[in-house]
């Protein structure tokens, strides 16, 4: 019988394949005492098994495809630093020396500890890192039960077309699943915004997390059918629902076959109106698939990812370096790089910053306002954005302005930095445009006020809709209030857009609605003609974009302003 399994499908695609469970937390860890004189070999069991994890791990490293190294590397080096780090290690040690624990056993407590300790944090993001505790911990522990690597890792493709089955995976098991051939995956724990989720999405494997009891309801070898995505996973399909998902997956081939011909088209409505169209990105390999599906340019590069796994931020100097081969990549696109968003949902490791932590991350000490009260780490990322202005079409836009003096300080240290740079015989854009994401509803509402100060704006509605709606945006238990089609959102990105026109200065939009297929008219006829977007989802909007005739959308984005629901705006919608 069929059995049709709900996770949450987070990277998007079909995949029909045989499962291969793994059971990476079902080790038995003994619990013994050793006796005086065993005290130093256990120690020295311990230590050497910590250095066999290290040389796992970096023959792990050594295989990562070179398209797919700058991005996951990282992410190996966070478990090679956390083998190194004495939090991991030394407890155990004294626990084996002290209390005469096996090291299994001193390596456990110390797991627990840790692990308590991140249950504990109220960030989503920082909570899924206890999971890298628990990847490390279990490589040390397969290594002194001497379990031998995870099937998974053997370096060999037998497992080519099956479906991965795990409680979660960690970042190096990702990796190799591209390595291997490996169709899918499909785990009981896990995030959207987790590590390997992310890294699902940029290796284009579709995936499915907190499918929980995954591993209770598939045997292996089981046919299963993954649909990343509805988040679905079908047991045992019977033969109606492999013909349906058979077709629908040559249905997508054949769908995105046929858009990448798209590439080239210029963006224009069927009555000839231009329209811009550019890409989000944040890891470095999103830049390619940028090119690869014919970006006009960079509407929003999310410069988080420069900040993540590593002690101390960035360097000037680095930054300016991947801000050169960013334009390198983009070979004379436009680059709208955005600074740092960090705070709130915002984590780039085991430290808390700015309002994480706080009763009302969201409402706290995140974006530019992080930054203007951490002016030596603001002044850092702009000194290298206005260095690389002189090398390329280059904007600067500014993340959660919500007032004037804000927008001024910004201003006022661009200009101090300018100075300074000149003096110092740098060279810079003199007039590289400053933007601001209107995110917040404060900014929509005066978006003349700010469009009077700057060169263009931007819409982030992921944070408009979260503020004007008053529903956090990672909290599970409201997201049915998450809205985009909310006439209050209607009316703040008309207000947004009419701003912009009447003060001559462009108005994008880089939120994920801007990327949704199922808006493009709408966003269309509210005036809107600079779209940002997922590169994955680029190609589907320019589709839209082509087959759009602007001269009736005018008249239906009128009617969808003057709706009293969302409801009558999607029937409005689903008329066209
Ligand atoms: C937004 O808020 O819409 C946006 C694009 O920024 P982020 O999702 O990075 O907060
Ligand atoms: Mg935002």
């Amino acid at each position: 019988m069929t059995l049709s399994l709900h996770g949450m499908g987070v990277s998007r695609g079909i995949a029909i394949g045989r499962a291969h469970i793994i059971e990476r937390d079902r080790l038995d860890i003994p619990e013994y005492h050793v006796d005086k004189d065993q005290i130093a070999s256990e120690t020295q069991r311990l230590i050497s098994a910590v250095d066999q994890a290290k040389q796992q791990l970096r023959a792990i490293r050594d295989h990562i495809p070179a398209a797919a190294a700058p991005d996951i590397a990282p992410f190996i080096n966070t478990h090679l630093l956390m083998l190194d780090d004495a939090v991991l290690t030394q407890e155990p040690l004294r626990l084996i020396r002290t209390a005469q624990h096996n090291a299994e056993w001193a390596l456990q407590f110390q797991r627990d500890a840790l692990v308590h300790v991140f249950d504990e944090m109220q960030d989503p993001y920082l909570r899924t890192r206890k999971n890298d505790i628990d990847h490390v911990v279990n490589r040390i522990q397969r290594i002194l039960l001497k379990q031998g690597p995870l099937r998974h890792e053997e370096p060999d493709s037998r497992l080519s077309g099956y479906v991965l089955i795990a409680d979660d995976l960690a970042p190096a098991d990702t990796v190799l699943m591209q390595h291997h051939g490996i169709l899918a995956f499909v785990t009981e724990y896990g995030g959207p915004t987790s590590h390997t989720a992310i890294l699902a999405r940029s290796l284009i494997i579709p995936a499915i997390v907190g499918l929980h009891e995954a591993r209770r309801l598939v045997r292996e070898d089981d046919l299963l059918i993954v649909d990343g995505n509805a988040g679905v996973m079908l047991v045992d399909p019977d033969e109606h629902s492999l013909r349906y998902y058979r077709q629908q997956q040559q249905e997508e081939r054949n769908y995105y076959a046929g858009l990448i011909r798209l590439k080239e088209t210029p963006t224009r409505t069927l009555d000839q109106v231009a329209v811009k169209l550019q890409a989000n990105v944040e890891l470095p390999q999103d830049f390619d698939i940028a090119r690869q599906v014919g970006a006009g340019g960079v509407g929003l590069y999310r410069t988080e990812f420069l900040y993540m796994n590593r002690e101390a931020p960035p360097e000037e100097q680095e930054h300016y370096e991947t801000y050169l081969s960013v334009l390198d990549t983009m070979a004379g696109l436009p680059l709208t790089i955005r600074t740092l968003d960090l705070g709130a949902d915002k984590q780039v490791d085991g430290r808390k910053q700015g309002s994480a932590g706080q009763a009302n991350p969201a409402l706290g000490l995140r974006a530019v306002r992080l930054c203007l009260k951490q002016p030596a780490l603001f002044r850092t990322q702009l000194r290298a954005i206005l260095r690389a202005s002189a090398h390329g079409n280059i904007r600067l836009m500014i993340p959660m302005l919500s007032n004037l003096q804000e927008t001024r300080q910004v201003l006022d240290l661009v200009a101090e930095i300018k100075a300074e740079l000149g003096e110092q015989g740098l060279e810079f854009d003199a007039d590289l445009p400053i933007g601001a994401m209107i995110e917040v509803p404060a900014a929509a509402v005066c978006a003349d006020i700010f469009a009077g100060q700057l060169d263009f704006l931007s819409i982030g509605t992921n944070d408009l809709i979260q503020y004007t709606l008053a529903i956090d945006r990672v909290d599970d238990e409201v997201s049915y209030l998450y809205e985009p089609l909310h006439p209050a959102v209607l009316r703040l990105i008309r207000m947004t857009l009419d701003a912009g026109a009447r003060a001559g200065i462009p108005v994008a939009m880089c939120g994920e609605m801007a990327g949704d297929s199922q808006y493009t008219q709408l966003l269309l006829g509210l005036g809107l003609r600079e779209f940002s977007v997922h590169p994955a989802y680029l190609l589907e909007v320019k589709k839209n974009i082509l087959e759009s005739d602007l001269s009736k959308l005018v008249a239906v984005a009128d009617t969808a302003l003057q709706a009293p629901s969302a409801v009558e705006i999607q029937e409005l919608l689903q008329a066209l």
